[in-house]
């Protein structure tokens, strides 16, 4: 099977894709009859759909299948998330939340919901930077977080196991297999590399370290970055001149978690008896 991830619109759903799909839903009512005669139901991985949409009639239909609440703007569409609360009977739900003035408040919600959270990072200004390292903090060490916030909770376990993943990866945005198709048809890459030719001069089966190394990553900055192996390039896009001091804190701040982490645990196992 095609490894590759299609980010779709709802209206494209009746075409023969080679891949796996994430469909954009624009008419809920309708996307529920499409999926009840969908013939190749395990080709969808998941549904988006934008906060403000009318969630009731998934609730019961297609049972099982992920949907991703899409959020534009946190600090006021954050109440909204109440409304789909009752998704989680049948499906499991995530909230994807951009990294904007204000978020914070929206993954406190989504968190106290029983949703888990992709945070929409983009290139986050200094400003945001505080905002993220006080999320962190809340994901850390409050006690009733029961659901992943991503992409900190890969990032955490990549540094507790010291097997760290890209973020092109943490973020399922590897750049060999996504691709996105805009309402009209159109295919382009997905994200922070909508800019970058369908044929950026990497070999097709190439794989992510290839892309790492000739691509994502070739700016100085991250040849000499400690967190390569965690980010693989991912904040110097789509501005190649990001300042990355910032982010660098919130890696720092996920690295010594992770130590602080293998401490407890050891101090743990050497305090029981018969180890
Ligand atoms: S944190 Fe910045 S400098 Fe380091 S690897 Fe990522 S993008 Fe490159």
């Amino acid at each position: 099977m095609d490894e590759r991830l299609y980010h779709i619109p709802q209206t494209r759903l009746s075409t023969a894709w080679p891949g796996r799909l994430v469909v954009r839903a624009s008419d809920p009512v309708a996307l529920v009859e499409a999926l009840a005669s969908e013939t190749n139901p395990e080709r969808i991985v998941a549904v988006r759909l934008p906060l403000s949409a009318d969630s009731e009639p998934l609730n019961a239909g297609a049972p099982g299948l992920p949907v991703e609440l899409v959020l534009d703007d946190p600090a006021s569409e954050y109440p909204l998330l109440y409304q789909h609360a009752n998704l989680l009977d049948n499906h499991p739900v995530r909230a994807v939340v951009p990294v904007r003035p204000g978020f914070g408040k929206a993954v406190k919600t989504a968190i106290a919901l029983d949703f888990a959270v992709r945070l929409e990072i983009g290139q986050p200004e200094p400003a945001a930077i505080d905002e993220l390292l006080a999320v962190l903090d809340f994901y850390l060490h409050q006690p009733t977080v029961a659901q992943s916030i991503e992409f900190f909770h890969s990032a955490l376990l990549g540094f507790y196991h010291q097997e760290p993943l890209p973020l092109w990866v943490v973020m399922e945005e590897e750049p060999q297999a996504l691709r996105y198709i805009a309402d009209g048809g159109a295919e382009s890459r997905y994200g922070r590399l909508a800019a970058l030719d369908l044929d950026a001069g990497v070999a097709p089966d190439a794989d992510l370290e290839v892309w790492i190394e000739q691509v994502l990553a070739t700016d100085p900055e991250c040849r000499n970055c400690e967190f390569l192996n965690s980010c693989g390039g991912y904040f110097k896009w789509p501005r190649q001149d990001y300042d990355c001091a910032g982010i660098k804190r919130v890696f720092g701040g996920l690295q010594n978690a992770a130590a602080e982490l293998r401490r407890d645990l050891k101090s743990l196992a050497d305090a029981t008896p018969d180890h």
